[in-house]
């Protein structure tokens, strides 16, 4: 049997191109594009405002692959975890991070991670594959769904901050945003995106000439290369001088502020070195910098810094007019919160 093709892996031109093939007309491709993602159907029975005879022939021809979301949990913080099951078994996790009047989303771009990070529990998973453009929609789609139902309100950011590393899964993360940023999609603005990188220079400049829209962020935990290639081993490749070239690129093509995100460890990065070096770094260009709070994944190595550490890091950050800010965590209690995901159910 000849296996039938993922309909939500076309373009809508290539949907408008295959109505226009099979003698229908090239608007009933925008009709089914909509159907597909914008009201997130699941099946070609849904799509009600199409003819009988066109619903059987995509059946015919296509499929529907879609995420489900196996397994749900609720943080005494309000946080939700889903657990999400892709069509092939393997699965994923989205966290929906409530604050204030807003609802973000955190979602994941590649089942495990390429990268190693002696800090993150996701590393420890090893990357299987990359997520395709329809699997990181629909996260989106379920979180928004999830908080109309909860807190009666759309989501309102994205964070690509859940499992993997997204400039590793470059083109499916931008097709992604592509959709969630459509007319046909969510249509949600790229200033509310934030696509968050370990720092993989070749790929900041990629995303500097692509012109991207949305926000960037960049995990630095360390602005001095000796630190920061050992608990980051993967940055060995990539010195902090090809970044800082790679930022300051960004920054001439986007003018867009880039935010770094800290975790400040007992004994690892809370010396005054490493706070000066930091500084420096802020120097380079516009930015921020998010101070976030270590989330154990075991009792190694790693702890999270004396809270006298990080007044040291917040008073000479502000007395040289750089901004932090600093991130509580979140959904701690359902293993949910930065660098906790790693399929684990608690
Ligand atoms: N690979 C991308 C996307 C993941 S974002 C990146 O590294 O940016 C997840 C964020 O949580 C990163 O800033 C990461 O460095 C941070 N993180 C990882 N493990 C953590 C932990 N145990 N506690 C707090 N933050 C952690």
């Amino acid at each position: 049997m000849i296996s039938k093709k993922d309909i939500r892996a076309l373009t809508k031109d290539e949907l408008r191109d295959f109505f226009v093939d099979n003698g229908d007309k090239a608007f009933r491709g925008n009709q089914v594009y909509e159907w597909l993602w914008s009201k997130s159907a699941h099946s070609f029975e849904d799509m009600t405002n199409v003819s009988k005879e066109t619903r059987k022939m995509l059946e015919d021809n296509f499929v529907i692959n879609h995420i489900e979301v196996d397994d749900m949990q609720r943080s005494s913080d309000g946080t939700v975890k889903n657990a999400v099951r892709l069509h092939d078994g393997l699965v994923v996790e989205s966290v929906l991070i409530p604050t204030g009047s807003r609802t973000t989303a955190c979602v994941s771009s590649q089942v495990g991670c390429s990268l190693d990070c002696l800090f993150c529990a996701t590393a420890r998973l090893k990357k299987m594959r990359n997520l395709n453009p329809d699997e990181i929609y629909d996260q989106v789609a379920a979180i928004n769904q999830e908080s109309l139902l909860y807190f009666n309100r759309k989501l309102s950011n994205i964070v690509y901050m859940g499992m993997g590393e997204p400039l590793m899964n470059y083109k499916n993360v931008l097709l992604s945003i592509e959709k969630i940023t459509s007319p046909e999609g969510l249509g949600m603005s790229p200033k509310r995106i934030t696509v968050s990188t370990s720092g993989v220079p070749k790929m900041i400049r990629k995303l500097a000439d692509d012109e991207v829209k949305f926000n960037l962020a960049v995990s630095l935990h360390s602005a001095i290369d000796e630190i920061r290639s050992r608990i980051m081993p993967f940055s060995k490749a990539f010195p902090l001088k090809d970044l800082k070239e790679s930022l300051e690129y960004w920054y001439s093509k986007t003018e867009s502020r880039v935010t770094y995100e800290y975790v400040v460890w007992n004994g690892i990065n809370d010396d005054k070195e490493s706070i000066m070096a930091l500084v420096k770094f802020c120097k380079y260009i516009p930015c921020k910098v998010n101070l976030i709070e270590y989330n154990p994944i075991d009792d190694g190595e790693f702890q999270q810094a004396r809270p006298q550490a990080i007044d040291d890091y917040i008073s000479i950050l502000e007395m040289n007019d750089i901004i932090v800010n600093v991130r509580r965590s979140r959904g701690k209690d359902i293993d949910a919160a930065c660098g906790q995901l790693a399929n684990k159910k608690s």
